[in-house]
């Protein structure tokens, strides 16, 4: 295949690329750099064509989608606090990107997918998450809540294309996937967590630390992501990606510890500290993924102390070259 991947130079997106690279595909990026960086596609820089631009650009969009057969929708505005400080700019990114990266695929390619998010069920707190679970997502007024109405529009839009334009729309809903290359910057726990515990700082979690979640390989992913849009079965469905080891975040900054042999303390932030007064966050979110090993034998085989030590001597890196 031809692709497009859209915030190739992300996290999730660098390595999409290395897979696609991988398997003998020819890979165009989409990206404008805004939470990506091009450091992360250095070591395939020779083989990939980087178009450093905006989804929101529609002359930059054309260009990059014509002649590709595929699409890997990747860019967005993403994390916690940049939704929370940047609300319109992340809602311009996240919806009305996602419509001009739609309209440009349905013009040129054949296939698309769409990576949404587990945060489209929002507070919905059942053990094992199905696609089919309706979502609980508190006022549209707060801020919080705005990436997961953005990225279930997104959804209802790719279904569409699908069901009336037959573009081949792949949606899939990750849950909390970490690895290498992957930022603290943005809010995501587990970076934050250990770079903080690296830097010998005390671990932050906000609230109780009672939260639970399940965290996947960003390499257990993306082979998921090509083997979806390529199977014509898949189009029109969502499928939830994740891991199944579910942990609270209080035992997870243990493990963080333990992993870097770091001392802590650990420390409790309030959430109106953390985010805004009022902010509301998910007791729990564990995925089903019976849709996706059905379909395609998906798997999340890394476990999570795995996880760690590869995030650990990751971040390590990027502390040591940013000295
Ligand atoms: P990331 O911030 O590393 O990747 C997003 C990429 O999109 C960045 O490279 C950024 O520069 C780029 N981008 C943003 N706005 C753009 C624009 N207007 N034009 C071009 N490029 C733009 O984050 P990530 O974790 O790799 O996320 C990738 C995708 O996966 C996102 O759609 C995110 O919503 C989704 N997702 C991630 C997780 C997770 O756990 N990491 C979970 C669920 C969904």
């Amino acid at each position: 295949m031809r692709a497009l991947v859209t915030g190739g130079a992300g996290f999730i997106g660098s390595h999409l690329v290395e897979h696609l690279l991988g398997l003998g595909h020819e890979v165009v990026v989409l990206d404008d750099l805004s939470t990506g960086s091009a450091d992360n596609l250095a070591a395939v820089a020779d083989a990939v064509t980087v178009v450093d631009g905006s989804i929101l650009d529609e002359d930059v969009l054309e260009r990059a989608t014509a002649g590709c057969d595929t699409v890997f929708h990747l860019a967005a505005a993403v994390g916690v606090h940049t939704i929370v400080n940047r609300p319109m700019e992340s809602l311009r990114r996240n919806l009305l990107g996602t419509q001009a990266v739609l309209e440009a695929a349905r013009r040129h390619c054949r296939r698309l997918l769409l990576v949404s998010s587990s945060e489209v069920y929002g507070k919905n707190a059942k053990d094992s998450l199905g696609e089919d679970d309706d979502r609980i997502l508190g006022s549209p007024l707060k801020s919080r809540w705005s990436y997961a109405a953005a990225k279930g529009l997104d959804e209802l839009m790719g279904y569409w294309c699908w069901r009336e334009y037959g573009l081949g729309v792949v949606i899939v809903r990750p849950f909390n996937v970490v690895g290498p290359r992957q930022s603290g910057a943005f809010g995501m726990v587990l970076p934050h967590l250990v770079e903080q515990a690296l830097s010998g700082l005390p671990l932050t979690l906000y609230g109780d630390g009672s939260q639970r979640r399940c965290f996947c390989a960003v390499g257990d992913v993306v082979p998921a992501f090509t083997a979806l849009v390529q199977d014509e079965r898949a189009h029109g469905q969502a499928f939830n990606l994740g891991g199944t080891e579910e942990v609270t975040m209080r035992r997870l900054a243990e493990r963080v510890l333990r992993v870097t042999g770091s001392a802590g303390p650990v420390v409790h932030v309030p959430y109106d500290r953390a985010y805004e007064p009022g902010f509301e966050d998910m007791a729990r979110r564990c995925p089903d993924t019976t849709r996706a090993r059905e379909l395609i034998g998906f798997r999340a085989r890394t476990g999570l102390d795995d996880i760690i030590a590869a995030v650990a001597a990751d971040r390590a890196r990027a502390m040591e070259g940013a000295r």
